[in-house]
């Protein structure tokens, strides 16, 4: 390629066919869709390596910058400089800058020009200090790049330490949050101080306006937010996943505490495309309607790992390449619940698993379901579904009963690593059966059905021998006092031990 064939500005231009993919939101750009052509420098490895070694000594591959060709020579002294493509939606919240500056240079004919613009205005609107300067623009869209790829603690102090060079007062955000992760007692408290302090004096900065959530910060960004569904109103949450702040968010919880807002129907689109965990509805007497779960994790979610579907929510079309872990709760797996909405129809928890396919959860290795009533049912549609052989772990809590550990039993050719019944109710032949199912790791709940029956005291389970009086047999204490112990032998009756130091404490048989 020759210097001039390269791209050398942003530029918006109709997509040559349907093969390119947006890197803001992971989907496919349709053939002849307009899109953001966003020129960069390929030199990937080079960047990162001269920035992490900063901090970290330890090695890292950076082999797919090599890849692209042509600048592994460390003689190179200008990188090459490539095309990555962006829907305009997503390029107006993620690359307002570039998409300004190709808006302005372009010859089309933008349809929906003026929504753009209002989107761009609001993406500028919370921009962080080095982003504004055009002199530090690109590295600090490079560090974000990175990180908002992948998690790494560490690039992330980095980061800080360049914001704080360059004066973004976020620097020092992430330097005191990152002393709140090992402060205690005194330095502690003067570390909160600062990070209040730090918050207030950059309220515009750092918190978008009227979002009434929870928090969790992690090194200068909201790691997680958790927000109740009557606060939900997809405008200020769409404002608040423009901030800065809000760019390597990877948590999202949202309980259901009103039976009238649906959840997924009024959570912006697409969501923040760096989210690992969704968790929608809540984790007890789960009815709530939710809305289209499926399609809002379809559209969009590149990263998404974790997936709790507290409730009644519509899976249908539920596809995602790195889910790992998928949990359904609901409180009668066979009752028909509404995902919401006049339209929706009612529908059990066991049709919705039927639903699921397979070959579009392709990581899927972890299920959990917690079902009040009717556990065996939905267990019964997860064997149906044929997901169960590709399950590693099974997670269960409810009432699950002889028939449902009977369908897990025979399926014993396809063993879990883990099956976890700690929050089922089962008895002891009802584990054992279990366990040859997944051997390995039975989680049960410490002996609760065992002793409940036998012994439910202290005193009574505590067995002793006399080390003097061998013939009396295996003695149960019955009571203790200043006069020593009371203890009921099994040959010798009813006797009261002075000298408790020749009483030995002996395992149950
Ligand atoms: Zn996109």
């Amino acid at each position: 390629m020759r210097e001039r064939d390269k791209p050398r500005a942003h530029v918006i231009e109709p997509a040559k066919s349907g093969t390119s993919t947006c890197q803001t939101c992971g989907l496919p750009i349709g053939a002849g869709v307009l899109r953001l052509s966003e020129a960069f420098v390929s030199d990937e490895g080079r960047w990162a390596r001269s920035h992490s070694y900063a901090r970290t000594p330890r090695t890292r591959s950076y082999d797919s910058g090599e890849d692209r060709g042509g600048h592994s020579n460390h003689d190179s002294v200008s990188p090459d400089v490539w095309a990555r493509y962006h829907h305009l939606s997503c390029a107006a919240a993620q690359q307002p800058f570039k998409l300004r500056s190709a808006l302005a240079a372009t010859t089309l004919d933008i349809p929906d020009r003026a929504e753009l613009e209002r989107a761009i205005e609001v993406a500028l609107s919370g921009a962080d200090a080095a982003e504004e300067k055009a002199e530090t623009r690109d590295e600090y869209q490079g560090f974000l790049a990175r990180l908002r790829e992948a998690p790494d603690d560490d690039l992330m102090l980095v980061f800080g330490d360049w914001l704080h060079s360059v004066g973004d007062p976020r620097g020092e955000l992430v330097t005191v949050q990152r002393a709140l992760e090992t402060a205690e007692g005194e330095a502690k408290a003067k570390l909160h101080d600062a990070e209040k302090r730090l918050l207030a004096t950059h309220r515009k900065r750092f918190l978008p306006e009227r979002l009434v959530a929870t928090l969790v910060w992690r090194r200068g960004f909201v790691h997680r937010m958790v927000i109740a569904a009557s606060d939900l109103e997809p405008q200020t949450l769409g404002l608040a996943f423009a901030s800065p702040s809000f760019r390597l968010l990877r948590e999202l919880a949202v309980h259901a505490n009103s039976s009238t807002i649906l959840v997924a129907a009024n959570l912006p689109r697409p969501l923040p495309a760096t989210l690992r965990v969704l968790e929608l509805g809540t984790a007890r007497h789960g009815t709530h309607g939710l809305g289209q779960v499926g399609a809002l994790v379809a559209n969009g979610l590149p990263q998404l790992e974790h997936l709790a579907v507290r409730g009644a929510g519509d899976l249908e079309g539920l596809r995602s390449a790195t889910l790992a872990t998928l949990e359904l709760s609901v409180a009668n797996a066979t009752e028909p619940y509404s995902s919401g909405g006049r339209t929706a129809e009612a529908r059990p928890l066991t049709a919705r698993i039927a639903g699921l396919e397979k070959k579009k959860l392709p990581a899927l290795r972890r299920l959990v379901l917690r079902v009040e009533t009717n556990l065996d049912h939905a267990v019964a549609a997860v064997v149906e579904t044929k997901l169960l052989q590709h399950l590693s772990e099974l997670v269960l809590a409810g009432d699950l009963s002889r028939a449902g550990v009977d369908l897990l039993a025979r399926k014993r050719k396809q063993r879990l690593a883990l099956l976890d019944v700690t929050d089922c109710n089962l008895g002891a032949a009802d584990l054992d059966k279990l366990r040859t199912h997944a051997a390995d790791t039975i989680v049960e709940k410490p002996s609760t059905t065992a002793t409940a029956t036998a012994a439910p005291k202290k005193i009574g389970e505590y067995l002793v021998r006399h080390k003097k009086r061998p013939e009396w047999g295996i003695g149960k204490v019955v009571a203790e006092s200043d006069d020593g112990m009371e203890v009921d032998f099994a040959e010798g009756g009813r006797k009261q031990i002075r000298n408790v130091e020749f009483l030995e404490e002996v395992e149950a048989p």
